[in-house]
């Protein structure tokens, strides 16, 4: 689960993390009185959206000139100015695909006159089974590209949580940053807050870019990105009470009700599947076949008719599905009930694409019985191999 800027800041805050002043806004009339409670006289209003790069984004529905979705503002009327041009728009980041995001809240900050930028972030590196500490002197920008061009510019400090956080950690920190004086003692510091804050909080990911030095010779957290591993959601209340379920797809959302493991892809050919590691296979096979899977669906091992008609339903909620892939094992769940919902469900949506069904397992004879029978122009396969053909054949005589 992901959350915005302002909340990962005020999370982070509790942990003694040194961000600037700001104050989320709904409203131009709370932008501007949250401006009015800052010192000035440099502000920044910031669009929250699940999504980086906001800064070099653009609007839809604003000139090309305009400026994206971190404005620096001199004055209030500015302020206000800035909050009328992007609530209520959307913007379109490097991140958020060309649909973009419409922006419904914004962050109003203290401006920070800014020496120099840095980059910091933490993942769990599941190679190692530790927490990764990234750091770059070179802040602000693409961290791929960094990576890309000059990967001696980042440093990887690995954390065994069993050890803990240690000084000579922090030590570490410091050096990549290549920061002396004062400046190495904060950043010292501030990995160990933050390093507290990512265990405390079950993160999976926390991006800063950029860090910034002060001109007056301090280290604030300008940006910030945090995700949270949602197996451990439950031991957080106060972290789930901050998710915002307009920044997420609706199909995934509607998929989580039921729960359904789905997630929305950019390919043409829907696939439901049961387990992830066949599910994982299927779209691997529907590439090999020169097409790309539009979704991830697991529908798990005890799925009910009830749960196989959702699933149905949320793969043809995708506009971009122009055929679909059911490869399922009977195991547990058995071939004639997914049979029956795949039938159910498609006379409900009124079918519109090609359907290829690929049933093995547990009475698969009745399930494929069920299917020849159910008067639907269903395409039966056999092995995967054979569906994936099947479906990528299918749909290119329907185009
Ligand atoms: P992002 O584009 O979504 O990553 O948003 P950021 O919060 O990282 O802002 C983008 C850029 O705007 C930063 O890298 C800074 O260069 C600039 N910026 C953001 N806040 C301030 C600020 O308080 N003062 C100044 N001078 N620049 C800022
Ligand atoms: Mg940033």
């Amino acid at each position: 689960m992901n959350i915005h800027e302002y909340q990962a800041k005020e999370l982070l805050a509790k942990f003694g993390v040194g961000i600037p002043a700001g104050i989320a806004a709904l409203t131009v009339e709370e932008a501007v009185a949250a401006a009015r409670q800052l010192p000035g006289p440099l502000y920044v209003v910031k669009a929250q959206i699940h999504a980086g790069g906001r800064g070099k984004g653009k609007f839809k529905e604003l000139p090309a000139e305009a400026k994206g979705g971190v404005r620096l503002a001199k004055s209030i009327e500015e302020v206000e100015a800035f909050a009328r041009e992007m609530l209520g728009n959307t913007l379109v980041t490097i991140q958020t695909g060309e649909a973009g995001k419409q922006v419904n809240r914004l962050y109003v900050t203290d401006g920070v006159d800014i020496a120099k930028e840095y980059y910091l972030s933490m993942v769990v590196d599941r190679a190692t089974g530790r927490v990764a500490m990234i750091v770059s002197t070179e802040g602000g920008m693409d961290i791929e590209e960094v990576a890309h061009s000059t990967p001696e510019k980042i440093t990887t400090i690995v954390i065994d949580p069993a050890e803990g956080f240690m000084p000579h950690h922090g030590r570490a920190v410091a050096y990549g940053l290549k920061l002396e004086g004062e400046l190495n003692k904060q950043a010292q510091t501030l990995a160990g807050q933050l390093y507290a804050a990512f265990m405390a909080l079950d993160c999976a990911m926390l991006e800063i870019n950029p860090l910034v030095e002060t001109k007056d010779g301090n280290l604030l957290v300008l940006d910030t990105k945090m995700s949270f591993d949602s197996n451990a959601l439950y031991r957080h209340p106060d972290v789930m009470a901050l998710r915002d379920e307009t920044e997420e797809d609706p199909a995934e959302i509607e998929a989580s009700k039921y729960d359904l493991a789905y997630i929305k892809l950019d390919g043409d050919i829907g696939c439901m599947v049961n387990g992830a590691g066949l599910a994982m296979a299927t779209m691997d096979i529907i590439k090999l076949n020169g097409m790309f899977p539009a979704n991830f669906l697991d529908v798990g091992g005890g799925a009910t008719t009830e749960k196989v008609t959702a699933a149905f339903k949320i793969i043809l909620s995708d506009p971009a599905v122009k055929g679909i892939l059911v490869n399922i094992f009977g195991g547990i769940m058995k071939c004639d009930v997914i049979a029956e919902g795949i039938i159910a469900a498609a006379k409900e949506v009124n079918l519109s694409v090609p359907l290829v069904v690929r049933l093995e397992g547990t009475n698969v004879q009745q399930g494929k019985d069920l299917l020849n029978t159910s008067g639907l122009p269903i395409v039966s396969a056999n092995d995967l191999g054979d569906a994936a053909a099947k479906i990528v054949a299918e749909v290119k005589k329907a185009a």
